[in-house]
């Protein structure tokens, strides 16, 4: 058992590994006055009414968690066999992410998540599209997630395809919709691919614009966010010292 096992004043069944057991704290308040405590058994999965009892924030919480323990080095010990058979019947995700195709941003592994905690949409640059945004309005209105996160990261290729005018069969048109990004950043000096600073400057404007263009093309999503059942947030992922840096707010 970790120290946190040690310190927490949960049964320990309540904290086998994975997803919730990430935060004593909202789990607690998660569980608290619920009268299913001493019937609840976690399992390698989450289950519908576990995720349903989460609020978009204590999801957040939980994500921000995993990422310490992942850039901490203190990973739980997943048994993936164990939660491929837990989530095979039925899932229910907490998050849908949109995130860049980079191999080495893979935000299950970088949240140390299980099987079954999160969808994930990937494009290069995370910019989103009718597609993505019927993905996502699946994922919330229809399955229950509490959260979408775009989340861009450091270095991004996209981003420096988009700043450098690469043109490339249909990679023309995708590096098109990272533009916009590269006009709106403010930045005071050198704008090219080569300076590493404006370039991730860059990549968190896009994240910004991004959940913008989220809330305006999908009214149905942008509705979600307003009555408070989920919320739209953004982070940037860095690969060098494999901290995500969650927006406020
Ligand atoms: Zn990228």
């Amino acid at each position: 058992m970790s120290a946190q096992h040690k310190t927490c004043q949960l049964p320990y069944h309540l904290h086998r590994r994975g997803f919730l057991q990430a935060s004593g704290a909202i789990t607690a308040i998660a569980f608290v006055g619920t009268g299913t405590l001493s019937t609840l058994a976690f399992a390698d999965a989450l289950t519908q009414a576990q995720r349903d009892r989460l609020t978009p924030d204590a999801v957040l919480a939980l994500m921000k968690a995993g990422n310490k323990r992942f850039y901490t080095g203190k990973p739980e010990d997943h048994n993936f066999l164990a939660q491929q058979r837990a989530s095979a019947k039925g899932q229910y995700p907490a998050a849908v992410l949109l995130s860049c195709i980079d191999s080495r941003a893979s935000a299950e592994t970088i949240m140390d998540l299980r099987i079954g905690d999160v969808f994930n949409s990937r494009v290069a640059g995370n910019v989103e599209n009718p597609d993505i945004l019927g993905s996502m309005e699946f994922a919330c209105k229809l399955a229950g997630a509490k959260v979408v996160l775009v989340m861009g990261h450091t270095a991004c290729g996209a981003i420096k395809g988009a700043i450098d005018n690469a043109e490339l069969g249909n990679l023309t048109g995708l590096l098109a919709k990272i533009k916009p990004a590269v006009d709106a950043t403010t930045y005071a000096g050198e704008r090219t691919s080569k300076n590493y600073a404006f370039v991730n400057a860059v990549a968190r404007k896009n994240v910004e614009i991004t959940m913008s263009n989220i809330r305006r093309d999908s009214p149905v999503l942008a509705e979600l966010e307003s009555n408070g059942a989920i919320k739209i947030a953004g982070a940037m992922y860095n690969l060098e010292t494999g901290v995500m840096d969650f927006f406020a707010g």
